[in-house]
């Protein structure tokens, strides 16, 4: 070793102020037991044979934790200037990066910690404020076992989609049975479905925490007195101004849907599409698609074609073949997606032959899978299964959230669900504020700037991937986003980092370098 090299001076500043900080003069110091000193003799042997940084970091450290609780320098307990010196270039040379240790301990490990900070009360509370389906599994096998019983449902029929559907529980005398309600909420319950459809599959049913007042299942399914109640004016959805033709919503140049059904397996408490779904199932014509496939193949401009409902699962399979092999033919249509609750309602519908057609349709150009879970509890080992495979056969499986009071409406329960879903193979896309449309569903809204902050505390503490986009829907999507651009002073931008509110300057493009023409090759070819 040079003496060049072995010369403070070549120490970055973060290194540079630790050396500082550990040898300045204090008046007052303390004695250091002995035990301290035979440790820290001991690291530093550590330090010298083993070839790792990890030694040298935790050496740092404690001289710097006994400087500052005694006030001893590390001379005075036995480690000379000259060794944390050579160590010091140690850790440099070590790292792959060239890392010093100063910047490792004062700097990236203390920025670590903060980030942890962030996080400590979401890891402590998730798993009793928003438990997942898979967490809640035992119970759930334990009221799938209860529900099976009291209405009498065999192991073949839980097992199949047509059993599911014909043990729903659709009457408020079934409900009773399977969940201990009581008789005045019954009663409420029986007030609102006589307008209002209630229809939950068994094995949704099983989702449903007992005893838990306002369980987010319960009361995404089971509708309450406030249905009827709430007073307003329904503005009904996607009216005559948005269907251009029989089946079909649009309102965007290139992208439209097909509703090709109003039946789902389980009818939402909160449903945009009220009006339309759940009063009575309804099979379509062949008269009725083939009119909707022919507006799509009359308008070049078309390229993203939406299946929805309802429910497009509920379709039988060979409606969903039928129509994606004709969307397949058409040669501007370019991607397909499917809208389905069915894999957190009715997972065992889910079968082979669909996925072989969405593999088939897939392989033709790309087909995502749009779904809509609104809870962590949704998810279980059974729901989570199915999107696996169906991840396998499509080209994304996306979930589109809605933003709904007791339900999600906490950063802790937002994270929860953004992270199981991810962790299940479905990518977060959408998160709705839930619509002013229906007054029917009033007492489930959240108001804009609460869910704000419900995305906003995502950022930087959840993986990127698992953070949807905040949308409001008014004649099509809004983006609601905050914006983190704090103010222009000059060419340089003021942003704020949404985890911890720190404020940083961000130096823009230049305006001028960019107005100009003459760049890249441009600029060098005479
Ligand atoms: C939601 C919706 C779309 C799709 O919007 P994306 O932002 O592309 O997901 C298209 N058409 C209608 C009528 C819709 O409601
Ligand atoms: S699955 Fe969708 S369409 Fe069906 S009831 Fe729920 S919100 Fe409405």
């Amino acid at each position: 070793m040079n003496n060049a090299q072995n010369d403070e001076t070549a120490m970055d500043e973060f290194t540079k102020d630790l050396f500082d900080n550990l040898f300045r003069d204090q008046k007052k110091s303390f004695p250091v037991p002995d035990g301290v000193l035979e440790e820290i003799r001991l690291i530093v042997e550590q330090c010298r044979q083993k070839q790792r940084t990890e030694p040298i970091i935790s050496l740092f450290s404690r001289l710097k934790d006994i400087k500052s609780e005694s006030g001893q320098s590390p001379d005075a307990i036995g480690v000379s200037k000259k060794t944390l010196i050579e160590l010091a270039q140690m850790h440099s040379r070590l790292d792959e990066h060239g890392v010093s240790v100063g910047g490792r301990l004062t700097r990236a490990l203390p920025i670590v910690h903060e980030a942890i900070s962030r996080v400590d009360s979401y890891l402590k509370r998730h798993p009793v404020e928003a438990p997942s389906g898979i967490e809640l599994w035992d119970h759930i096998r334990e009221n799938i076992r209860r529900i099976q019983s009291v209405l009498n449902i065999s192991d073949s029929d839980w097992n199949s989609y047509s059993g599911q559907i014909r043990n729903c529980i659709d009457s408020v005398d079934k409900l009773g049975k399977i969940l201990d309600l009581p008789a005045h909420v019954l009663d409420d319950i029986q007030r609102v479905t006589q307008k209002y459809r209630m229809r939950l599959t068994p094995y949704y049913a099983a989702l449903i925490q007992p005893g838990k007042i306002n369980d987010p299942v319960l009361i995404q399914s089971v509708p309450t007195g406030e249905m009827v109640d709430n007073v307003g004016i329904e503005i009904p959805p996607v009216a005559a101004d948005h269907s251009p033709a029989r089946l079909i919503d649009q309102f965007y140049p290139r992208v439209v849907t097909i509703k090709a059904t109003n039946m789902c397996a389980m009818y939402c408490t909160h449903c945009l599409r009220l009006a339309h779904i759940g009063k009575k199932d309804r099979i379509y014509s062949d008269q009725a698609y083939g009119e909707a496939l022919d507006y799509i193949r009359n308008n070049p401009l078309i390229r993203d074609v939406l299946i929805t409902g309802g429910d497009a699962f509920v379709l039988p399979n060979k409606i969903v073949r039928k129509i994606l092999t004709a969307l397949d033919e058409i040669e501007h249509v370019k991607m397909k997606r499917l809208g389905t609750r069915i894999p957190v309602t009715a997972p065992q519908r889910i079968d082979n032959e669909l996925l072989d057609i969405l593999e088939e349709s897939n392989d033709k150009s790309p087909v995502r899978v749009v779904t809509q879970i609104n809870t962590a509890q949704e998810i279980t080992p059974i729901s989570r299964e199915a999107f696996k495979q169906i991840s396998k056969r499509v080209s994304a499986v996306l979930n589109q959230a809605v933003l709904l009071r007791g339900i999600n409406d906490t950063s802790v329960k937002m994270w929860k669900l953004c992270e199981t879903i991810q962790e299940s193979y479905v990518r977060p896309y959408y998160v709705f504020n839930c619509s002013y449309r229906n007054p029917q569903f009033s007492h489930l809204r959240v108001p804009i700037e609460k869910g704000r902050d419900i995305i906003e505390s995502m950022y930087g503490n959840i993986s990127g991937d698992a953070i949807p986009r905040y949308i409001a829907t008014a004649g099509g999507k809004i983006p609601l986003h905050r914006s983190n651009v704090v103010e222009h002073v000059g060419d340089t931008v003021i942003l704020r980092k949404p985890w911890n509110h720190q404020e940083v300057d961000y130096p823009d493009a230049d305006s001028e370098e960019y107005a100009g023409t003459d760049f890249s090759f441009l600029k060098y070819t005479p």
